[in-house]
């Protein structure tokens, strides 16, 4: 039985972050409740290609959005870890140093979708449990071995998440924002603004350091 409130942990490769990543956690958050989210940006993703932006560059962009804000904390302990940044690994390390404490793993739908490929994927629920936010255009697997590992684990209430440290998998609806980092990227290097998308002073940060390819004269409006 755990007494205090569990700790959220939310991974990405934050290239760079955007209201599609702060908003859904923040209303975890505030709903489950929990005492805090962890945003861990990854160092060397094992799933894609080494991002144009560094994991310092993409760390300080994370620490700019979250300024402020209670309860949104940055983590940096895999921008620290040299090789594949592996969640497993992330998970272990941190229930070594929370070995009583509720963990939550927060996840994109489309990232839980892909759990089955991640390294070691079966183990994550020995350290936490796993609260997937509903993400536009995706619906949990209704077959295959994702969804037969679902079913044993599921839970339609959060109190399992209260109640015990690791083990549960919970399904969270969420403000859906139809934001990709993807789509940012696509933006600025097409010449057009991505305000609106990004916290502004992650906007200034891109202009300052000419990131995704930014350079002064790009675009048409002023920024
Ligand atoms: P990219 O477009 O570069 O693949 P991304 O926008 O999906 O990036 P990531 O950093 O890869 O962002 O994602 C980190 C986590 O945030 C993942 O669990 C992902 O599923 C989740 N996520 C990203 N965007 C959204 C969104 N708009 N709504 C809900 N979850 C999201």
């Amino acid at each position: 039985m755990t007494t205090t409130a569990p700790i959220g942990i939310f991974g990405g490769t934050f290239d760079p972050v955007h209201f599609g990543h702060l908003r859904p956690v923040l209303e975890v958050l505030e709903e489950l409740p929990l005492a805090e989210v962890r945003l861990i940006p990854v160092h060397v993703p094992p799933h894609r290609d080494t991002p144009s932006v560094s994991s310092a560059q993409r760390l300080e962009l994370l620490r700019l959005a979250v300024e402020g804000v209670p309860g949104l904390v940055v983590d940096d302990r895999e921008t620290r870890r040299p090789g594949p940044s592996y969640t497993v690994d992330t998970l272990a390390d941190l229930r070594r140093e929370f070995p009583h404490r509720s963990l939550c793993l927060i996840l994109g739908m489309d990232s839980f979708l892909g759990l089955p490929s991640w390294h070691r994927w079966q183990e994550l629920t020995r350290y936490a449990h796993l609260v997937v936010l509903d993400r536009p255009g995706s619906a949990p697997p209704a077959e295959g071995v994702l969804a037969d590992w679902l079913a044993e684990r599921r839970t339609e209430s959060p109190e399992p998440l209260r109640s015990s440290s690791a083990g549960a998998v919970y399904f969270h609806p969420v403000t859906q924002l139809d934001i990709s980092a993807t789509m940012i990227r696509h933006l600025i290097a097409a010449g057009r603004l991505p305000r609106f998308l990004v916290p502004e002073a992650v906007w200034r940060r891109i202009v300052e350091q000419g990131l995704y390819g930014w350079t002064a004269g790009t675009f048409t409006h002023t920024t």
